[in-house]
């Protein structure tokens, strides 16, 4: 069984000690930081968000790891999407704040990359970000939070589609191949669906015919959700493959590091709805959760998803269009439609961790 640590942000005092930021310190001390990174270039692979997002990882979470690292021995640099690089200056991750350099994952023009096998369904390989695949080590440094595409995202996420070019991104979109299925005989032409489109997807003909065009569709399933008639279904398969090929995908990333030189940390604070690329912050749909860290990937986000509780739901927190489900076992499959937990179901069978955790709280 393997071992998750928590940190959890509730404070039980007045002191800056009982605080998030003082338990990451200590969280970190659990680590074997000098064997792991001494002499060692470490990527610490991030999701700096885009435009007015306001609730990616806090600079001062990401300056505490990168000390520690330094401490450690390691040279540690911020990496993350080639197009994601030159706008993060403004939302405070800079070389000043954060000290280590910020590096596009696959150079300035996102060109810089290996192409290395997969060989699932369509994705028969990928770009992976050279400067990622060239490091000795890798932190995952993921911020949790929910996907449109995928329910969850969180550190299979943040490898997947983080550590590959904007070409491979498209080839795991693709994976979607999503059906729709349109009832006409339901649909009274209320345009919900239409209204609520994000990627202004969705037409109706002279005739009053529904189509998509699959280019613009995000896979965000807001037609669905909005749909009052149910007239709209999407094919499920398309999502289950999606997950599968992100998990697919993580492996062949990994697999470039020794496993001893891995290390997996997920902040769940800011727990918003959708994902920090959509450019834009909306409240967090629980309380603020805490830090989690493992050496086994998929027990964090086994254990990152089960702390995520429906229970725990703020009421008035979820953006227009988006709805709390009836159906959906989980808080995030209520919203988005989609089992958040096929992406570690998959990890876990192609070996990449054990789903069997321990907590062990950091105080
Ligand atoms: S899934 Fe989202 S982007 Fe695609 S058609 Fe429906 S609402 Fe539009
Ligand atoms: S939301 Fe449903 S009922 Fe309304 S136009 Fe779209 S498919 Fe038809």
């Amino acid at each position: 069984m393997s071992v998750v640590h928590f940190a959890s942000s509730k404070v039980k005092a007045l002191s800056a000690d009982l605080t998030l930021p003082a338990k990451f310190r200590r969280l970190l001390q659990r680590y074997p930081l000098k064997e792991m990174f001494d002499q060692k270039s470490v990527a610490i692979k991030m999701h700096v968000g885009g435009h007015l997002g306001y609730t990616t990882i806090h600079p001062l979470f990401v300056r505490i790891l990168i000390d520690a690292v330094r401490e450690a021995g390691g040279r540690p640099f911020i990496t993350d999407g080639s197009g994601a690089i030159p706008g993060a200056k403004f939302r405070g991750y800079t070389e000043e704040v954060l000290g280590a350099p910020v590096v596009p994952a696959a150079g300035l023009n996102d060109t810089y990359y290996k192409v290395m096998p997969v060989g699932y369904k369509s994705l028969e390989s990928i770009r992976a970000c050279g400067e990622i695949v060239d490091a000795d080590a890798m932190i995952v440094f993921s911020h949790g939070k929910g996907h449109g595409h995928c329910g969850y995202g969180g550190a299979i996420k943040n490898i997947a589609m983080g550590c590959v070019t904007g070409h491979s991104r498209g080839g795991l979109h693709a994976l979607i191949d999503t059906e729709f299925e349109w009832d006409k005989d339901h649909c009274t032409h209320c345009y919900l669906c239409r209204t609520n489109c994000p990627g202004d997807a969705i037409s109706f003909d002279d005739k009053g015919e529904f189509s998509i065009f699959a280019h613009h569709c995000k896979y965000c399933m807001h037609c669905v959700t909005a749909c009052p008639e149910g007239a709209i279904e999407i094919n499920t398969e398309g999502i289950r493959q999606f997950q599968e090929g992100m998990a697919k995908a993580t492996k062949v990333i990994l697999d470039t590091f020794e496993a001893s030189r891995l290390m997996y940390i997920t902040l769940l604070a800011s727990i918003t709805p959708l994902c920090d690329c959509w450019g834009y912050s909306t409240p967090s749909i629980v309380p603020d959760i805490g830090m989690m860290a493992s050496a086994d990937m998929v027990a964090l986000e086994q254990a990152s998803l089960d702390s995520i509780k429906i229970e725990d739901f703020l009421p008035g927190t979820l953006p227009e269009p988006l709805v709390l489900r009836e159906e959906g076992k989980h808080l995030l499959e209520k919203i988005h439609a989609k089992d958040p937990y096929l992406q570690v179901e998959t990890a876990a069978e192609i070996g990449l961790g054990s789903r069997e955790y321990t907590l062990e709280e950091v105080e």
